[in-house]
């Protein structure tokens, strides 16, 4: 593969910011792709750069990325070699913006990651934020998402149709019980009910699948994104301010009493031995984001440290389409689920559909049933099920 020509632009986010578009030239072919921005971002993720900064980096960087490639590792080694620690001699953005146009490129996408991955298609679940709080939200819960995870049905559509059913119903609930402003929505399409408790939220959602008779089939999530709530040593949460041992008590509690499907970051990300004491202690799967970065080195210390059993793939915490793979390769091998995760701040781009169906991902995580930048993931998912199935 020979790459010609880079060129750059900004676009408009979910967020009403400013995301980097990339349109890179491949064997006299173009191919187009935008890159997403986290808020609650890991302090060991790749660098994110103001896009104005990776426009004015843009001739430096295509100086020493136009070329010629024997295959995808071979440039993301190059990507990888000249942007350094944390991709920040050139910022997250044009490195995977790059990687990710580069594979786009050599065919459909998910076929393309299929053959890298050495792994087959198939349709992952989803899990849906339906509310939202913590740093994504303008409302009193600690917890950033509360998900929906529609496993037991046969197919990708049926799961679909089942969140947006109980999406619309929890709309229905929400306003009546709180009034119509309860039902304004957060960054990922949630709704974000000035609520004030974790248990408020869990048992709003659980009433709704107990009406809808989904309670067997549906279960709940939890994305705490703690780092964001700890606090002068304590977890500030649900009107106290906890210590670690009192507050993986009360999520433990919770985890219990609603036999939640999975907890994600549940512990704040420099302490790797709570995350082991709060696993050894739960029976829901427990997935590392802020913890894990999505890069192999902290995936490698997490397994040794049974800190956790899941890990959360975004593709710009770390920056190459290589490196990601490498993260769900681990995930295989050990046993453990990978949830491929968009960011808070989208674009339009279905990139992660196609890399979880084509990396045979258990569970996606895209957002609630509901705004543009979060259905097209799932419309994307909609239509590939019919092409592979
Ligand atoms: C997350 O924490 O999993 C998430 C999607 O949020 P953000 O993109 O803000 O990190
Ligand atoms: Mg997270």
């Amino acid at each position: 593969m020979e790459v010609q020509d880079i060129k750059v632009r900004k676009i408009l986010n979910s967020r009403g910011l400013w995301a980097l578009e990339l349109d890179l030239k491949v064997d006299e072919k173009w191919s187009r792709v935008s890159v997403p921005a986290g808020l609650s971002r890991g302090k060991n993720e790749a660098a994110q750069f103001e896009v104005s900064k990776s426009m004015e980096l843009l001739p430096k960087f295509k100086s020493q990325v136009v070329g010629a490639y024997a295959d995808q590792e071979t440039l993301d080694k190059q990507l990888q070699k000249i942007s350094g620690p944390q991709k920040k001699k050139f910022g997250v953005d044009l490195v995977l913006a790059t990687s990710i146009a580069a594979l786009k490129a050599q065919g459909t996408i998910y076929k393309t990651i299929a053959k890298l991955a050495e792994t087959k298609s198939a349709m992952p679940t989803p899990m849906l934020n339906i509310i939202n709080g913590g740093l994504h939200a303008g409302n009193n819960l600690a917890i950033q998402e509360f998900m929906i995870v529609p496993h037991r049905f046969g197919t990708f559509a049926e799961k679909i149709e089942a969140a947006a059913e109980i999406y619309q119903r929890l709309r229905e609930n929400l306003k009546a019980k709180y009034g119509r402003a309860a039902v304004n929505i957060g960054d990922e399409g949630g709704f974000a009910p000035p609520m004030e408790t974790t248990v408020d939220a869990i048992e709003a959602i659980q009433a709704v699948l107990d009406e809808l008779g989904h309670s067997k089939s549906v279960g709940i999530a939890l994305d705490c994104a703690a780092s964001s709530y700890f606090e002068n040593k304590k977890y500030v949460i649900d009107g106290k301010a906890l210590t670690t041992n009192n507050y993986i008590e009360h999520l433990k509690e919770i985890c219990t009493k609603y036999s939640l499907f999975s907890v994600e970051d549940p512990i704040q990300e420099d302490d790797f031995a709570g995350w082991t004491n709060f696993t050894k202690e739960v029976n829901c799967i427990v997935v590392g984001d802020d913890l894990l970065v999505t890069n192999p080195k902290r995936v490698d210390e997490a397994m040794k440290k049974k800190a956790c059993d899941a890990v959360l793939v975004k593709p710009n915490q770390i920056g190459t389409v290589t490196e990601t793979l490498k993260v769900i390769d681990m995930a295989r091998k050990a046993g453990w689920k990978y949830i491929i995760s968009h960011r808070s701040g989208e674009t339009n781009s279905d990139f992660i559909a196609h890399l979880a169906v084509g990396s045979e991902a258990p569970l996606i995580k895209a957002g609630a049933p509901a705004r543009g930048e979060r259905v097209a993931k799932y419309n994307r998912l909609l239509r590939l099920e019919k092409v592979i199935s």
